[in-house]
């Protein structure tokens, strides 16, 4: 059968640097993404995920570094003649025209023959669902109809990366969770490398193979979302993907930390901190189990709210040093909200889900939440 299998290209960034006048929005950017690769940027706002987006797609030249695609540089080659497709937030759709024209679009500014785009168009939008609605203009479709278009019109060109900018933001929550599957199935199923720029954590776990977490300008880490949320490399990534308590402690030996809220911890493994450092103890909500009768070292704290989020109540309870500690409790259907003002004794369920960063200098909870 003579199918090539390789739709997607490879890209590779090395040393992309950007400045916007004074202020530099990216800084030594590095990053190889495989063929049929899904990847996340991820960041808070400002951190320079549109920037390196447009950067790929060439509608900005770095101010220092390079762009490859399968191995050939392209950070000189103009948006139009790289093979780039992209989808925006707003979808971009042109609105005079037709679903079959907008999809058509790019084939005609390449001089493709009418023939040709009238087959490659209708498996585009067969490839979408969209074939029976090609006759309609982009006003007569829902939010969701619209994107499949503009997915549809950046899969027409035979892309070997699509880059998607914030494809879900306009949508409702339930409809962008299923926008969410089906987009990535078409995408994984294509074949092609697509970017996915969010500030969507869940988005970001639930639809690519790697999460590219950014901040000022800088990739933090890249990994899978498995590794991001189990051993993220750094407080910053610890605290912007998944939710974590940060409790002050010092380490008192090399795999012991001393909690300000009492116990004392063993740790799975060494922490790279000296002993006797200030340090930050990441621990994850469902990390924490509430045992009152358990025999190794618990805290005692005092319910300051139960917030009942579906699956589990969330416990918000206040430490003797008065740190927060957030706490997940499964819900049955014979249990009842724990009330404000209960004593409760904490203990960690395993060790090994523990992260030890050095405190941060000045007042942690202004770094953390600021
Ligand atoms: P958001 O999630 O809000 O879209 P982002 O992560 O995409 O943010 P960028 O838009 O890439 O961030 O911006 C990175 C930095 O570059 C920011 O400090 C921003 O203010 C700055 N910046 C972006 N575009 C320009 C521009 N055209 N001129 C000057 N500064 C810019």
């Amino acid at each position: 059968m003579a199918v090539t299998d390789k739709r997607g290209n490879d890209l590779a960034l090395s040393g992309v640097n950007h400045w916007f006048g004074p202020t530099q929005a990216l800084d030594g950017v590095s990053l190889r993404i495989d063929p049929g690769e899904m990847v996340a940027l991820l960041g808070p706002s400002g951190c320079g995920k549109t920037t390196l987006l447009q950067i790929i797609a060439g509608f900005l030249q770095p101010t220092e570094g390079e762009v490859l695609l399968d191995g050939g540089r392209v950070d000189h080659i103009p948006a139009n003649r790289r093979r780039v497709g992209m989808v925006f937030q707003n979808y971009a759709l042109f609105p005079h025209l037709s679903v079959f024209e907008n999809v058509a679009y790019g084939l005609r500014a390449r001089k493709m023959p009418g023939a040709a785009i009238k087959a490659k168009v209708a498996e585009m939008l067969a490839l979408v669902k969209m074939g029976h609605l090609a006759d309609r203009l982009p006003s007569q479709l829902s939010g969701g109809q619209q994107q499949r278009v503009a997915l549809a019109r950046a899969l027409a060109i035979e892309p070997g990366i699509v880059l998607l900018d914030e494809p879900f933001s306009a949508l409702d929550k339930n409809l962008r969770l299923d926008m969410q599957i089906e987009i990535k199935g078409l995408l994984k199923g294509y074949g092609v490398t697509s970017i996915i720029v969010t500030h969507d954590q869940e988005e970001a776990l639930s639809m690519a193979d790697r999460i590219v977490v950014m901040n000022r300008g800088r990739i933090e880490q890249v990994g899978t979302p498995d590794i991001l949320y189990d051993r993220p490399a750094t407080l910053f990534v610890n605290q912007f993907i998944g939710h974590a308590n940060f409790l002050q402690a010092a380490l008192v030996a090399p795999r012991r930390v001393k909690l300000e809220a009492g116990i004392e911890i063993d740790l799975a493994e060494p922490a790279p901190q000296p002993v006797g450092s200030a340090v930050l103890v990441s621990i994850r909500p469902e990390n924490i189990a509430i045992s009152g009768t358990s025999a190794g070292p618990t805290i005692p704290v005092k319910v300051r709210i139960t917030m009942p989020l579906g699956a589990a109540d969330v416990i918000e309870a206040v430490t003797p040093n008065g740190e927060t500690v957030k706490i997940h409790k499964t819900r049955s259907p014979a249990s009842k909200p724990i009330a404000s003002g209960t004593a409760l004794a904490l203990s960690v369920v395993d060790p090994t889900g523990i992260g030890i960063f050095a405190a941060p200098a000045g007042d942690p909870a202004s770094t953390l939440h600021g």
